[in-house]
């Protein structure tokens, strides 16, 4: 049984693309133009073809007007980059997101850092990271942001906060903890070299997962009432429902963990979907930076 409340992020995304919606139709009324998002997929990773599906499908469904450009794996980085300069000069893209993991043969950072960064919705680019870690204004990454988000929506003010974000990742455990520390929160950043991590985290008061290692924060590393936030997403072998059948958990075990804290998201259902919603947000943001409208409330 239970004790933690379970946050429900799927409910919580589907709200978050509700009000979206209704502001891209605003946008739509008012300057008769909604904003738009590019998302640019390189070969066949058969996970980033979801991913790349259901990103421009909700982006539809929110009103937006939705550009896929999908290249084969032995695309060159020119090549890619050629698209790139062509898509931060095209009025009609607000927002471009390259989806990861590139082929080897194109250098990721060099590509990201070829996004216009007004038009930078993944928020990777070197400056919107700068800015974010300089307490600068900027598009911010999705799932820390959507972390960030249900962290609020729980706890309201986190100022004060113990937080331990386990995993140091440019795309999630690194901006995630800058975003805490922008909350005012006592951050401890926690990695493979840390040094008795499960004591680390007893102190905590939020525990943000990011490893990718199935179920390896236990319950008896969480401070009974704590918020626990498991970004993990890792498919592992589920004989119980027959042969070959697989089925996805956390990098937090759930089954301990939610004896323990006092709020916890699972896996799936938990972080997920609150990327792609906001993915969207940003879209939304980007466009109203970059064409000078007034940001309606999201
Ligand atoms: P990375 O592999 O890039 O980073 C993993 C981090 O975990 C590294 O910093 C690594 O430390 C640390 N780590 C690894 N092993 C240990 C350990 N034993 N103890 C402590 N720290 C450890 O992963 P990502 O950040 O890209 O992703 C993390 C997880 O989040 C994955 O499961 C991924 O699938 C999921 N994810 C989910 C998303 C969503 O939408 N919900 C979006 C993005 C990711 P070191 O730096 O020392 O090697």
């Amino acid at each position: 049984m239970s004790t933690a409340d379970i946050i429900d992020g799927k409910a919580f995304a589907e709200g978050l693309r509700a009000r979206v919606t209704k502001a891209v139709a605003t946008l739509s009324a008012k300057h008769g133009t909604a904003p738009g998002l590019a998302v640019v997929l390189v070969g066949e990773d058969p996970a980033s073809q979801v991913y790349v599906r259901n990103k421009n499908k909700q982006t539809a469904e929110a009103g937006m007007a939705s550009f896929e450009h999908k290249l084969p794996t032995e695309t060159s980085q020119s090549d890619l980059l050629d698209l790139i300069a062509q898509l931060n000069t095209d009025e009609t893209v607000d927002g471009i997101l390259v989806q990861l993991p590139l082929p080897d043969q194109i250098d990721d950072q060099a590509v990201l850092d070829a996004i216009a960064p007004e038009k930078d919705v993944d928020g990777f680019h070197v400056i919107n990271t700068g800015k974010l870690a300089t307490g600068g204004d900027s598009l911010v990454p999705c799932t820390p942001l959507g972390c960030l988000l249900m962290l609020r929506d729980r706890l309201g003010d986190l100022s004060g906060k113990r937080a331990i974000v386990v995993g140091r990742s440019n795309i999630v455990g690194k901006p995630m903890a800058a975003l805490l520390l922008r909350e005012s929160c006592t951050v401890t950043i926690a990695h493979s070299r840390t040094v008795d991590l499960p004591e680390e985290c007893r102190r905590a008061d939020i525990v943000v997962a990011a490893v990718g290692r199935p179920e390896m924060v236990k319950g008896d590393w969480i401070k009974p009432g704590a918020t626990v936030i498991d970004v993990g997403i890792n498919r592992i072998p589920a004989p119980e429902r027959g042969e070959g059948k697989h089925r996805l958990v956390g990098d937090v075990e759930f089954a301990s963990a939610s004896q323990v804290a006092g709020a916890i998201t699972p896996v799936p259902g938990g972080v997920g979907p609150m990327t792609i919603a906001c993915l969207l947000r940003n879209t939304v943001e980007a466009a109203c930076r970059r064409r000078g409208w007034e940001l309606p409330e999201m």
